[in-house]
């Protein structure tokens, strides 16, 4: 262990953290920042949490953090969460885990005095560097070394690692697209030889590693997408069907699981619903992919299809309903054709959040097309994100809430209350959205009169947009 007191400042270390570590000090326990927060500090970047591993067992560090509120998060496994006023901040008897049987949890754990055994029990070397401003560094497995090299490597034997917890698997693929490593060859191997073992792990965990995978930078997410989409197809089956899958189309170059790649690191993280859109937005092509006559391909009604396949995948793996009911609207519609002048109608049936989101799809699914199809079909969706913003500026009318006149106001006039006054109310706006008629107290109360008595039918299928283009095949862009 070297000593390097420049680190301490460099790392930023929180006072409160440090309050912690001097309390453990002085009553003869040794502490140290360990795992994200000290990789996070040597790559310059702000650590989102601090953890500590000290020699002290659980029991002993109740006495002498006495005055903090702990939190028994796992005291079998030597952790506790300690609230320090200012975060949750996680402290760990140093740890030697044994044998693994179920590539999940170890069988048992044993506690250790050894910050270097604790280190070894941890994923990947930059993951495996602790500091201590009194005790300097641990780095036994050069993290260090290999972090400035921006590489990702297993501590120890990469297979064996993988095989005693699967979920390392997708944190491999997550450090090395959110941090930017490339990944050692004997992991790379050992990664694609193991993928099998990710059945073992729960859809919870797979798919919260998923989601901060996609939350990677563009530029580095698009090589461990290209290198591993044989990996996510374990969790994500259909994936496996759009690797290699030539389209056959004039606009694409690529085949549809680069296709998919590209679509997505084209747009930014900051929305992961978009993302994990993009990453199955065309999960129906595979199963409704024909080759015509002249030789080309076709993949007709893949967006309903897909939309419908992609629900059920996305529930399989627990995503939240509403995640699920977002992806799924947005698959349905991302191949349907959207004008200017029918951009309100688009915004009473999704709501702005939905379609500033359809739109960030369409742009990332034009964006991997050939160039010629991204210089014709870009600028229609700027047109239309442009009509968009208008109509918000504006604050056009597309929506029951914003319509000028409400249910009560047709009660006045004689119409129950009840599913017809919904239908009426429907039939004004209607006028508005569809008619381009003016939003106008007087005018909608007079056409409410004419209206009322009429029979206006079934609410009608929203859906037509999406028809016209399956059918029509003009839009393969
Ligand atoms: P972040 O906080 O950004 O997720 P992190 O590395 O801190 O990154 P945590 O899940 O908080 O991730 O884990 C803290 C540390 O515990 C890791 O840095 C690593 O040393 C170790 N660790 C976490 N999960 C595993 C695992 N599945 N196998 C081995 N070591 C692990
Ligand atoms: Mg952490």
């Amino acid at each position: 262990v070297a000593r390097d007191s420049s680190f301490t400042t460099a790392l930023n270390v929180p006072s409160d953290v440090l309050e912690v570590m001097g309390l453990l000090e002085s009553a003869g326990y040794p502490s140290f920042l360990v795992g994200g927060c000290v990789r996070d500090a040597l790559l310059g970047r702000q650590a989102m949490d601090y953890d500590l591993a000290t020699p002290a067992l659980v029991d002993e560090l109740k006495k002498i953090l006495v005055d903090y509120r702990i939190i028994d998060t796992g005291s079998a496994y030597g952790t506790v969460t300690l609230l320090t006023g200012q975060r949750e901040l996680e402290v760990t008897t140093f740890r030697a885990d044994g044998s693994y049987s179920d590539s999940r949890h170890p069988d048992s754990v044993s506690f250790s005095t050894s910050i270097e055994d604790d280190l070894s029990r941890r994923d990947f070397t930059v993951n495996a560097v602790a500091y201590s401003p009194t005790q300097g560094w641990a780095d036994p497995f050069g993290g260090r070394a290999d972090l400035e090299a921006g590489v990702l490597r297993a501590v120890g034997n990469a297979g064996q690692r993988l095989q005693e917890d699967a979920l390392r698997i997708m944190r491999a693929l997550r450090l090395a697209a959110t941090l930017g490593l490339r990944v050692d060859p004997g992991l790379s191997k050992a990664l694609h030889d193991n993928k099998g073992l990710l059945q073992n792990i729960s859809p919870e965990r797979i798919s919260a590693e998923l989601m901060r995978l996609l939350s990677a930078e563009n530029d580095q997410l698009l090589p461990v997408l290209l290198e591993y989409g044989e990996v996510l197809a374990v969790p994500i089956p259909e994936i496996g069907a759009m690797i290699g899958l030539d389209q056959r189309s004039p606009w694409h170059t690529y085949d549809v699981w680069e296709h998919t790649v590209r679509a997505l690191v084209a747009v930014s993280p900051d929305d992961l619903v978009v993302r994990l859109t993009l990453l199955l937005h065309d999960i129906g092509k595979p199963p409704t992919f024909t080759i015509d006559e002249t030789g080309r391909g076709h993949f007709y009604a893949h967006a309903p299809l897909g939309a419908e396949i992609a629900r059920d995948r996305l529930q399989a793996l627990r995503f939240d309903k509403r995640t699920v009911q977002q992806a799924y609207e947005l698959i349905r519609s991302h191949f349907a054709p959207i004008a200017p002048d029918t951009v309100l109608r688009w915004l009473r049936r999704l709501g702005e959040q939905q379609l500033r989101r359809l739109f960030a799809v369409k742009i990332g699914d034009m964006c991997a097309h050939i160039d010629s199809a991204v210089i014709s079909g870009l600028p229609p969706i700027l047109d239309c994100l442009d009509a968009l913003d208008e109509a918000i500026s504006s604050r056009a009318c597309y929506s029951l809430g914003q319509l000028a006149v409400k249910g009560g106001d047709l009660i006045a006039i004689g119409v129950e209350p009840g599913p017809r006054l919904g239908a009426l109310l429907e039939a004004l706006l209607d006028t508005v959205v569809e008619d381009g008629q003016p939003n106008d107290y007087q005018r909608l109360m007079a056409a409410a009169r004419q209206l009322k008595d009429l029979d206006l039918g079934a609410p009608k299928e929203a859906d037509a947009a999406d028809h016209i283009e399956y059918t029509s095949g003009k839009q393969e862009a």
